[in-house]
């Protein structure tokens, strides 16, 4: 499939590269851990979700995933609404040059903060989660005597078939009102004179890799939308949210196309005005990056070896929290014979603190390694737990690396804190 080609390939001499420069080269160039990004992958990304999502359907990149502004300010060329889970990133969308018209406010505890910051910002519509939340987002608009675009986001009570920390739209999840109360809670948000209804909208979780799961949370809405319409609450649009999979391990590719199809069709069927919107996070992103780190130490004990590498959870947190896959590759040809089987652990103080255990590869000290699509929920979930600076990021455009974060300079990290008198 032409959308998941690689972004970064071996050279025939081995190397790993992207865009013709090899992560040896720019791992010493500009150190380690190293996050470096593919704006071909990000391109083409965007580019297998827009050729089957013609206007006025929409996208919005969640920017959780990957908030870096220079990754920001490429998805809003390339046509991208936002996402938002905070009035942080509502300022970095609009620090990077995204339009405040196209963000959707997602989040279960909004602020009065966040809320008077993204109406006086003029942003699209609040994802609202629940009545106490649209009471405030009322009362604020009242106040600054406007009117809030508002869509509801319901639990459409579908099993994502994914990990339990990441499923949100279950009956048990803290996400969203539940299916029983849509009806009522539009009711009475279509009664308040400080917000105008516009759309509803789900997310069911993330990392879903099959399309059933989305068609189903999909006709749950489409229902919901139907039952509105005889009450005379009218939608705009259907926001069905994020959560689209991509590939980390042997997975299958999620039928991305099919889904995008299938939506559109359903829709036309049933609701021919709505306009759609999702909120693709790891799919545009998730495979645009890799993680680059540098083996310190090999070290053997009795029935185990382990890489003990620079980069740890605090950089990727993925593996700990989540015990997620990510495949783990030499930069260079090998050069040693044997495979063996290594665990592949970082300098954090917490035996948690991996990034592949029992991987077949064959390393010494002072090699790099690069950590696989490591693009979504990976720099932006990066700590300085054990006052270790955040790693710098680059994203390689036509041939050539751009830094587009510095990595962080020791002082940075206290300069916010002060000594006793
Ligand atoms: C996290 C999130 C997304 C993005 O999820 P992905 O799995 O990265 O696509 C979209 N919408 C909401 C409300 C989210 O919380």
């Amino acid at each position: 499939m032409s959308e998941q080609e690689a972004a970064f390939t071996r050279q025939a001499d081995g190397q790993l590269a992207v865009d013709g420069l090899p992560l040896k080269t720019l791992a010493e160039r500009y150190g380690t851990p190293l996050y470096i990004y593919s704006d071909a992958a990000l391109t083409r990304n965007w580019q297998a979700f827009a050729r089957h999502w013609p206007a006025p359907h929409r996208l919005c990149y969640a920017v959780k995933a990957n908030s870096n502004l220079a990754i920001l300010q490429r998805l809003a060329q390339l046509g991208a609404g936002f996402d938002i889970v905070s009035g942080g990133e509502l300022a970095r969308v609009l620090a990077a040059g995204g339009d405040a018209a196209q963000v959707v406010f997602s989040g279960v505890a909004k602020s009065v903060t966040e809320i008077t910051q993204a109406l006086t910002a003029g942003i699209g519509c609040f994802n609202v989660e629940s009545l106490a939340e649209l009471d405030r987002i009322n009362a604020i608009a009242a106040d600054l005597g406007c009117i809030a675009p508002v869509s509801l986001r319901i639990n459409p009570d579908v099993d994502a078939q994914t990990h339990p920390y990441i499923a949100t739209g279950l009956k048990a999840n803290k996400f969203g009102i539940a299916m029983d109360d849509a009806v009522a809670s539009f009711v009475y948000a279509a009664s308040l004179a400080h917000v105008k209804v516009v759309g509803a909208d789900c997310h069911i979780g993330s990392q879903i890799l099959s399309v059933d799961p989305f068609l189903d949370a999909a006709q749950r809405m489409l229902d919901l939308v139907a039952e509105l319409a005889r009450r005379d609450i009218p939608l705009q649009h259907l926001d069905m949210g994020g959560g689209m999979g991509i590939q980390y391990q042997q997975e299958a590719p999620f039928a991305l196309a099919e889904y995008l199809q299938r939506l559109q069709a359903l829709v036309k069927e049933q609701q021919p005005h709505l306009t759609l919107m999702l909120e693709p996070g790891r799919a545009l992103v998730g495979n645009s990056g890799v993680l680059v780190t540098q083996v310190e130490y090999l070290k053997r004990s009795a029935d185990k070896c382990f890489a003990l590498v620079d980069a740890g959870m605090n950089d990727l947190v993925r593996p700990a929290l989540y015990q997620a896959w990510h495949d783990i590759v030499p930069v260079h040809a090998s050069t040693e014979p044997q495979a063996t089987l290594v665990d592949v652990v970082g300098p954090v103080c917490e035996t948690g603190d991996f990034l592949g255990h029992a991987r077949h590869l064959a390393v010494k000290a002072g090699d790099y390694l690069a950590v696989m699509n490591a693009g979504a929920y990976g720099f932006t979930m990066a700590s300085n737990y054990n006052t270790r600076p955040r790693a710098a990021e680059l994203l390689v455009r036509a041939g050539q690396a751009h830094v587009i974060r510095e990595r962080e300079e020791l002082q940075q990290l206290w300069k916010d804190e002060r000594l006793l008198p």
